[in-house]
């Protein structure tokens, strides 16, 4: 068995909001570990190459060091560039490529368990844990038959490989939305299939031209009120939305932009109760402190099933109210004076 390291806040996730909680306590001076599965903001580094924020660069800011860039949305990799040098200007205790396999309750505070890209087994104990683990690992799955073809992906990166084959994308949010332009940009024959008889009310106000456009011209094919129901290699049968068959289209690659939602295991092993309805994981608002004294939620994680809601420009707020509330505990603890 290793041996147990120690620390004040042990953070699981170093995406933007669990990077937050270390800004906070670097300025509070409390000890702070932050263990990734992947790089710093591993979700970002997979999200599409060409993408760009729909937020400004000072909604995506830490620490009040300034996002520089030279248009008004940042792209991808500005925002990878910035969170490794917020990791590096705060000097960040931040374990890459270390996942955390369990959590649990010891005492009065946690342990924790986690595997290194080497294969090493570590421990930790903590005085408090903050689950920060997003929700970019679990897509909205379609669960329907031929899902798992490695044609399918619920995970758009790059037009190129799309160009002149047949393409079905999936959703009517703004990824499906850029997915379905990116493609088509790229050469594909593309058909948007979605369950609704218009595109989510969430989508960019200044995409919708182009998309929009796109159908009208009948340059991008378009199934409205309609699902995917079963998925071949050459071919998928749509059927719709009322469950009538809606036949059978020739194709080549799916695009199943779904959506994600956030994995609670872990907050559901340290006894925290999660909504089965909403998803959310019970805590204080103002705190993001779970039931489980000690136990927080950070980020997207805290938003549930309704994962949109919850994204950088105010998650990043729970690292700043999470260190206030552990900093006030650590003065009581302690006993030195206030
Ligand atoms: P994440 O960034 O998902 O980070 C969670 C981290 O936890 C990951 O690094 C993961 O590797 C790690 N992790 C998970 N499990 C473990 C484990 N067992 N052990 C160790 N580590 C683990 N938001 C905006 O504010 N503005 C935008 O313009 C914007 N554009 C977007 C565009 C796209 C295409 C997408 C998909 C999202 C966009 N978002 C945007 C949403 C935003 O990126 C997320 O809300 C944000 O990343 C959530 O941050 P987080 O820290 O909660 O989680």
């Amino acid at each position: 068995m290793s041996e147990r390291e120690h620390t004040d806040i042990l953070v699981i996730g170093a995406g933007p909001c669990g990077l937050a909680v270390g800004v906070a306590a670097r300025e509070a001076g409390l000890p702070c570990t932050i263990l990734d599965k992947g790089p710093v903001t591993s979700a970002i580094d997979r999200y599409p190459l060409d993408m760009t924020f729909f937020s400004t660069p000072e909604h995506l800011e830490l620490g009040d060091v300034p996002l520089v860039v030279d248009r008004d949305k940042p792209t991808r990799r500005d925002a990878l560039t910035y969170y490794r040098r917020i990791a590096r200007h705060f000097s960040l205790d931040v374990r890459q490529y270390e996942e955390v396999l369990a959590v649990e309750r010891n005492g009065s505070g946690f342990h924790a368990t986690s595997r290194t890209a080497a294969g090493d087994r570590r421990e930790y104990a903590a005085r408090a844990v903050v689950v920060a683990t997003g929700y970019y690992d679990t897509p909205v799955l379609l669960y329907v038959p031929g899902e798992g073809l490695p044609k399918v992906t619920h995970y758009f990166r790059d037009a190129h490989r799309y160009f002149d084959q047949d393409v079905i994308v999936v959703g009517g949010g703004n990824s499906a939305v850029d997915a379905a332009l990116s493609t088509w940009r790229a050469g594909a024959r593309v058909t948007l299939v979605h369950q609704f008889d218009d595109f989510d009310r969430g989508v960019k106000p200044w995409v919708l031209p182009d998309i929009r456009n796109r159908l009208e011209k009948g340059e991008i094919a378009v199934r409205w009120r309609t699902r995917l129901a079963e998925i071949e290699p050459a071919r998928v049968r749509l059927e719709h939305a009322d469950g009538g068959d809606a036949g059978w289209v020739r194709n080549d690659f799916v695009l199943a932009m779904t959506g994600y939602r956030p994995d609670p295991k872990f907050l559901v092993s340290l006894g925290v109760p999660v909504d089965p309805v909403t998803g959310v994981p019970a805590h204080d608002p103002e705190t993001l402190e779970t039931p489980v004294a000690g136990a927080f939620v950070a980020g997207v994680i805290a938003a549930g099933f309704d994962a949109n809601r919850i994204f950088i420009q105010n998650g990043r707020e729970h690292g700043p109210r999470i260190v206030r509330a552990l900093a006030a505990r650590l003065v009581d603890v302690t006993g030195t004076p206030g």
